[in-house]
């Protein structure tokens, strides 16, 4: 695998590449959107570390499986292990942030969530995950006011802002650590704001976190 995390500057981080921990339903407008039903209990997947690409270059999607959809997500970098921790203990471990498409095959996923099976296959397919580069954490100031976006040929398709997170980064990974020990390497995604629809091949993207990370990428 030739993937490896880097920083902004382009410099490799010294930790490996490991699984990737997901929250759905994290936005308001997103579930709106998706006239989704909500619970109590967060929304947690995972994807393997197969799924990873970097963003940076252009990323290949599926073809012959229907709609491939963008969700554009705040991804968190983590440094040291996480189990069963408390919301105040999270930020320590974490090494920096970035941004993350959380692609998803739509038809089929919809598919699964007929039948009631899980969505291993809409999430976690090779290439699902392209990953940019990291700011470290103490080069960016709160976490929980950092404005992202996706353009898509030129226009505007996703706006988030990580203010607008029904659970913050804190508590996601939290709730996640009570379930599944997080490892340095890993990266958590921490869910979608509105704006999901589909990626062809040959689209253009434009992906900003704040005034920190601008990227330009393209569909194979
Ligand atoms: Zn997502």
């Amino acid at each position: 695998m030739s993937y490896q995390h880097q920083d902004y500057r382009g410099q490799s981080i010294e930790l490996p590449l490991g699984k990737v921990l997901c929250i759905g339903q994290n936005y308001q407008d997103h579930i709106a959107e998706m006239n989704s039903k909500t619970a109590a209990e967060a929304l947690f997947f995972i994807k393997p570390n197969t799924a990873v690409v970097a963003i940076h270059q252009p990323f290949s999607i599926p073809d012959q499986l229907g709609a491939v959809h963008n969700e554009t997500e705040l991804a968190v970098l983590i440094k040291a292990p996480l189990s069963k921790v408390t919301p105040e203990q999270v930020l320590d471990a974490v090494w920096g942030y970035g941004l993350a498409l959380d692609l998803t095959l739509r038809d089929q996923q919809k598919k699964l969530k007929e039948l009631g099976r899980p969505w291993e296959i809409a999430k976690g397919f090779d290439g699902a995950c392209p990953v940019s580069s990291f700011i470290a954490a103490h080069e960016l100031g709160d976490v929980q006011q950092l404005a992202f976006s996706l353009k898509v040929n030129g226009e505007l398709r996703q706006q988030g802002d990580t203010s607008m997170m029904i659970r913050s980064v804190s508590q996601i990974i939290s709730e996640m650590s009570q379930f599944f020990t997080l490892l340095p390497g890993d990266l958590v995604l921490t869910g979608t704001p509105a704006g999901v629809g589909p990626l062809n091949s040959g689209d253009q993207l434009e992906l900003a976190l704040a005034d920190k990370l601008h990227i330009k990428t393209s569909v194979r």
